[in-house]
């Protein structure tokens, strides 16, 4: 499959990551938006939330781990989690990822 994120999942496409472990990895962003940018994704490939039916316990478990790798990148203060599905909200790469934002105050709403 032609898909950006499985490729780095399985380090065909180098990139920075920050966790790493059966079902999960995590990595900073190409193009960060904050101080810390992480994207966190499932290794399994789900085009996005729209199509995440019947994975309730591998999404429970990746947000899980969200608060334990913004402690492990030192966001002491908050932190901001974003998931874009589909066209409207922008999402780029379909492959399901949520965005780790932190390391500076953010605004609100998001445009
Ligand atoms: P989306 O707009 O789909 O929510 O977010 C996709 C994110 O993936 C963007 O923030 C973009 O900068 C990032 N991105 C796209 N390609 C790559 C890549 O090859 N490596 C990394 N580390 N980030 C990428
Ligand atoms: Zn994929």
């Amino acid at each position: 499959m032609d898909c950006i994120f499985c490729k780095i999942a399985v380090g065909d496409i180098p990139a920075d990551i920050v966790y790493e472990d059966d079902e999960i990895m995590a990595f900073r962003d190409l193009d960060p938006q904050a101080p810390v940018h992480v994207l966190i994704i499932p290794k399994k490939h789900i085009a996005s939330l729209d199509d995440a039916d019947g994975q309730g316990e591998l999404l429970g478990y990746l947000m899980q781990k969200t608060h334990e790798i913004a402690s492990l990148l030192g966001l002491k203060t908050g932190y901001r989690v974003v998931n874009n599905c589909g066209d409207d909200a922008l999402q780029t790469v379909k492959h399901i990822h949520f965005h780790l934002l932190g390391g500076r105050k953010m605004g609100w709403p998001p445009g």
